[in-house]
């Protein structure tokens, strides 16, 4: 049987780039994917620069459009813009951006495998062995490591083989791409529109790319059956035939709940598989590498024999991503009540500081803004309580 230090289930951006780390510590790793690549994935391709700075290399090569303002709006009336100091997100399509990311891991020495979808896990002494069905020949494969990844995204295998993943609660979304015509680059270049109190649970978006922009919605998962009319709606107020949309697609965004357990002996989750989309955005791109970054450095500890377990991963991403969940799930609930009175609190200019911090990765979250944006951020708090703040219990996950 083929022996590797660690397998990585899913080429997404956390899979990608933890199979990259690890590559470039030395380690022998297996990258595989059920899909055939280049494969697109249902995301607005909006990839955060607080995202960009983790990655160990530029993806200058798939960037399509930057954004340096934001244009806030509710219930498709009042609205105020913020020019930002830099860019804040770099726009990308999927297609490209996952493509260009294996190929990084491919150059650094990672064996990658498309078309090879995981059905089977099972431990064995101080290891994981793994299935899969397809593969290069079609006929499935098996091989065995010292660790395992699951980056297999939302409706995974990977957690559920692992007996993980099962309380997670979901988000839902739907995205569609539209050709530029007319005016359209010229309205929305450099800007990302953010349609809020519209959505039940989320928000409706505008990003720009490069012949075309990415409309879409997202919200509580019971919104499901209504995303459609709520992109229909979308695109009535930015005065776009719904007969222009091209290539719509939905999908869930899973949210792991305080405690959610990600290590099962030698395997643990990350990303997606991990449920650690940021519940008031809907982005996952930068919690799938920033886990990703945390998993591979826990790994590379166990190898090289300075722990014993992989439970510390729980304990880093719990302190990572923790007080931004929490601040995240607040503001969430604040805006799905008090759309309004939240909309008056975040245009404070003091308020879009610390949130343009957040997204450049400068703030680790909105707790840690010094100065005037603490009054009008604590009352947004005050809000998020009077909405029942799913939130508050990971302030105190152990
Ligand atoms: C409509 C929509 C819009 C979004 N917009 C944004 C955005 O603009 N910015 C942002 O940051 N986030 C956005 N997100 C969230 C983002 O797409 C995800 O959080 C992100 O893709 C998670 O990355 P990942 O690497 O964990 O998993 P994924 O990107 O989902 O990758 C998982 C991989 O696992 C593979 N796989 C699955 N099952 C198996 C199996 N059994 N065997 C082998 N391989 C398997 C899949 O083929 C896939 O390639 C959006 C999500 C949605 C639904």
């Amino acid at each position: 049987m083929e022996q590797f230090d660690s397998i990585v289930v899913g080429a997404g951006p956390g899979g990608s780039t933890t199979a990259y780390r690890l590559a470039a510590a030395g380690r022998t790793v297996l990258l595989l994917d059920r899909a055939e690549f280049p494969r697109d994935k249902p995301c607005g391709g909006g990839l955060t620069i607080r995202a960009v700075k983790l990655l160990p290399f530029s993806i200058e090569p798939v960037v399509e459009a930057r954004v340096d303002a934001m244009r806030f709006r509710v219930g498709f009336g009042s609205s105020f813009e913020r020019k930002c100091r830099g860019p804040v997100v770099l726009m990308t399509q999927r297609r490209r951006l996952d493509q260009f990311l294996v190929e990084q891991a491919v150059a650094r020495g990672v064996e990658f495998r498309q078309g090879a979808r995981v059905t089977g896990l099972e431990a064995d002494d101080g290891g994981v062995v793994v299935r899969w069905s397809g593969g290069a020949n079609g006929t499935g494969g098996v091989a065995r490591a010292a660790t395992l990844v699951g980056a297999d995204g939302c409706n995974g295998v990977v957690p559920r083989l692992l007996g993980l993943g099962g309380d997670y609660t979901h988000g839902v979304a739907l995205e569609a791409n539209v050709p530029y015509a007319g005016a359209e680059r010229a309205r929305y270049e450099g800007a990302a529109v953010i349609e809020l109190g519209t959505v039940p649970g989320g928000y409706g978006w505008v990003f720009p790319k490069g012949d075309h922009f990415n409309v879409g919605v997202g919200g509580w998962d019971a919104e499901g059956p209504h995303l459609r009319r709520h992109l229909a709606e979308l695109c009535a107020a930015h005065d776009v035939a719904v007969d222009r949309l091209a290539d719509q697609r939905g999908y869930r965004l899973p949210l792991r709940l305080p405690g959610s357990p990600l290590v099962q002996g030698r395997a643990l989750l990350i990303g997606d598989a991990a449920g650690v989309v940021d519940p008031l955005t809907g982005d996952g791109m930068y919690e799938a590498i920033l886990t990703g970054r945390l998993a591979s450095d826990t790994i590379l500890d166990l190898l090289e024999g300075r722990i014993t377990g992989l439970d510390n991963y729980e304990t880093a991403v719990r302190r990572a991503l923790g007080p931004l969940a929490a601040a995240s799930w607040g503001a969430k609930v604040a805006f799905d009540r008090f759309p309004r009175a939240t909309f008056m609190l975040a245009r404070v200019p003091l308020v879009w500081r610390a949130v343009e911090g957040l997204m450049r990765g400068e703030l680790s979250h909105p707790g840690a803004a010094r100065g005037l944006a603490r009054g009008p951020l604590r009352a947004i708090q005050a809000l998020a309580r009077a909405a029942g703040d799913p939130g508050r219990a990971f302030k105190s996950e152990p």
